[in-house]
């Protein structure tokens, strides 16, 4: 092309495309193994199958295209791998809701046909955010794409628990779990929402057994779960009670006599000083019931309503009962004061409903912690505490080994159907588990072939958790895995720290015995200019697809990723957009007055690699280019990707276009001194190089004139 080619303006629309399947179609993204090399590999955030595009991904794509796109430019072998995850959950919720609106439920369809259904949905709108994510010009490894529930990160997943199962790793056990009564599943810590809401505090008498004129009065919010006491704790000091520690109340309503314990735990101060305790429907009174031997008695069953342990109250609903046995109890006289509360409930962040602590067989891996060294959390806490893995910025180094100081075993089964089902298998006839990778047809232990798959699915995490080695091909030792693996970065927001990030290294470590990654560098949330989160029920989100059509790729990418320090949430307008986008138009107006200059001109060689410059503007643009070169280079080593952006900025816009350009203009003119032609050439040539992994498309489209 030629300046006369190069329209007056810089039309985003007529360039981008065509770039990009020019790109596609040479190959330029395919990571190719170069032995001997030391190759850079991000392996990409997989986003939920079925999503779409939104301004955190674009941000997100925006950072690690260009870490990859620098990287490749200094010869280095790259990997940037793509994927996309099952999202266990949130896509069976979306089918959920679909079937909802058709009259009818999975539970009509029956599991075989229900994940069938979900297949259908996933064919259908899988695949949609990686077509928007081309649109962003983003040089990933489309032939190496995985999803989490291809054969390859399958086999990693039942290979994983297989392991882990066999070094006891992985145990069944009677827990307490936050479960949904809507969903019917189990929600992770991290699934929970807690929100302060206005209710009552219940004063209830429970009479002593030796003597029924006495009481001991306990206070509740959730009255209905007294069907389910099995004790009441007092503090063993309490000079209150010590002369009933060992004795026994009577529950009213049940009958039943529970006894009275003495806890260290116990807060004396907190109301009467005495806790009734429901093991099943609390996590404090359950440790409080493994401490001191306690019955539990799951009252509130998985529906919601209650069970046949809430004796006369089996079959209604947890919200009647409510109010029912508090009646019940004002009717016997056992109500003490009911007073207001404000307190702090757990709710669903999937559906909002009021979350349900209840008592379940679920399956957990041990994650020990940093006191254990040789547990799945104190090698993931040595990792970064010891440097081989460093966090940018540093800041949330602290905040993940504060996390793995407290954390608990992980709760990894989840009462869906939709994602990877527990490879364990339940004999009838000698109640023996097989667990393996491969389907069995009989019991390994009696050889029955009664046996039957558990119902539940993993935990979509716990797969996502697997993906740096899942996806190049471990259990199999394969070239990719040979050669990729450990990778270098693992770029995400902070949001999601915990819930991804640290679960990557934990079994990272377990299955590898490396590292998953050197760096983790951590962005920020975008929020709208006047620094609210953008949410789609604020109505504030701005459309990354539609911004592209406004203003273009580049501006979109440069205009998300300048003027931000690492791990800052970004406030983000269209200010920003049209700035960029005046950015590129003014480099674009610089290369057209460049290009047509060179045109049909002689004594321009050696401009490319220019030597001797002799003019002191010459010697001086030189100069600052070569100083920004190292500024730039400087910055995105220290993950400085706003600042490399601002520091190109200002050389191009100040030093080089409103200083340099105008100078060569008065010499040109003059007729005086060297023809500026190749350093104005060299310099641009250069520059173009610079921006090019934030702004790749115009600057692919003027170096190609150049
Ligand atoms: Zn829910
Ligand atoms: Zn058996």
């Amino acid at each position: 092309m030629t300046s006369s080619q190069m329209p007056s303006a810089y039309n985003a629309a007529d360039v981008e495309q065509r770039i990009y399947e020019d790109w596609q179609s040479k190959g330029y993204f395919n990571a190719t193994i170069e032995k001997g090399k030391e190759p850079y590999v991000i392996i990409m955030p997989p986003p939920n199958v079925t999503g779409e595009l939104h301004l955190g991904h674009a941000l997100e794509k925006a950072i690690e295209d260009a870490l990859t796109r620098w990287r490749r430019m200094t010869g280095v072998p790259t990997l940037w791998l793509p994927g996309t995850d099952h999202a266990g959950i949130a896509t069976q919720w979306a089918v959920e809701r679909q079937l909802a609106s058709e009259g009818t439920s999975r539970h009509d369809l029956g599991r075989d046909q229900f994940v069938e259904t979900v297949w259908e949905h996933v064919r259908k709108y899988g695949g949609i955010i990686h077509e928007q994510s081309r649109r962003l010009g983003i040089s990933a490894d489309w032939e190496r794409h995985r999803f989490t529930l291809d054969p390859g990160p399958s086999k990693a997943v039942r290979t994983t628990f297989v392991n882990l199962y066999e070094k006891g790793r992985i145990y069944r056990h009677e827990r307490i779990i936050n479960w949904c009564t809507r969903c019917a599943t189990a929600l992770s810590d991290l699934e929970v929402d807690y929100q302060d809401i206005d209710g009552k505090l219940y004063n209830i008498r429970y009479p002593l057994q030796d003597d029924p004129n006495s009481f001991i009065t306990v206070a509740t919010t959730r009255p209905e779960t007294m069907l389910g006491d099995t004790g009441v704790a007092v503090h063993p000091e309490d000079d209150r009670y010590s002369h009933i520690v060992g004795k026994n109340v009577v529950l009213p309503i049940m009958d039943r006599p529970i006894p009275v314990v003495g806890d260290d735990a116990l807060d004396r101060e907190f109301g009467t000083g005495a806790l009734k305790v429901t093991p099943a429907h609390d996590p404090v009174d359950f440790e409080i019931g493994e401490r001191h031997g306690l019955e539990v008695f799951n009252v509130i069953g998985l529906d919601g309503g209650m069970t046949a342990a809430a004796g006369k109250y089996q079959g209604v609903d947890r919200v009647d009962a409510r109010q029912q046995v508090v009646a019940e109890l004002d009717q016997l006289g056992l109500l003490g004061e009911v007073e207001d509360y404000r307190h702090s409930v757990g709710h669903c962040q999937r559906c909002s409903s009021v979350v349900e602590p209840l008592v379940s067989l679920q399956w957990f891996v041990n994650l020990g912690g940093p006191d254990q060294p040789n547990s799945i959390a104190g090698k993931a806490y040595a990792a970064v505490a010891n440097g081989d893995i460093t966090v940018v910025p540093e800041r949330f180094k602290r905040v993940y080994l504060n996390w793995l100081e407290n954390i608990r075993d992980w709760c990894i089964s989840r009462q869906l159907w939709w994602g990877h089902r527990i490879p364990v298998w339940y004999c009838s006839a000698c109640e023996h588990m097989t667990v393996t990778i491969e389907d069995p047809d009989k019991c390994e232990s009696c050889g029955s072939s009664d046996i039957v798959q558990d119902a539940d699915v993993l935990d979509t995490w716990f797969s996502s958790g697997l993906w740096p080695h899942s996806t190049l091909g471990w259990p199999d030792q394969t070239e990719d895995f040979d050669y990729f693996y450990p990778t270098a970065v693992l770029e995400t927001g902070y949001d999601i720290l915990f819930f991804w990030v640290a679960r990557m290294i934990m079994l990272g470590i377990e299955n590898t015995g490396q590292v998953p990654f050197r760096t983790v560098f951590l962005h920020g949330l975008i929020r709208d200019a006047t620094g609210a989160k953008m949410s789609k029920t604020r109505g504030n989100t701005l459309d990354p697809l539609e911004l592209v059509e406004k203003y273009g790729t580049d501006a979109l990418r440069f205009a998300l990723t300048t003027g931000t320090a690492p791990g800052n949430d970004l406030r983000f307008g269209e200010n920003r957009l049209e700035a960029a986008r005046n950015f590129a138009n003014k480099v674009w107006n610089a290369s057209r007055f460049v290009i047509s200059g060179l045109e049909g001109k002689s004594g321009l060689e050696g401009w490319y690699d220019l030597k001797d410059v002799q003019h002191r503007e010459d010697r001086w643009i030189i100069s600052r280019l070569d100083q920004v070169t190292a500024e730039v280079s400087e910055s995105l080593r220290n993950f400085e990707l706003g600042d490399a952006q601002q520091k190109l900025y200002d050389f191009i816009w100040n030093d080089y276009c409103d200083w340099y350009i105008e100078m060569t203009k008065i010499r040109t003119r003059s007729g005086e001194g060297p023809s500026p032609l190749p350093v104005l050439a060299h310099v641009l040539e250069r520059t173009l190089r610079l921006l090019h992994p934030f702004m790749p498309f115009i600057t692919e489209e003027i170096w190609q004139s150049l």
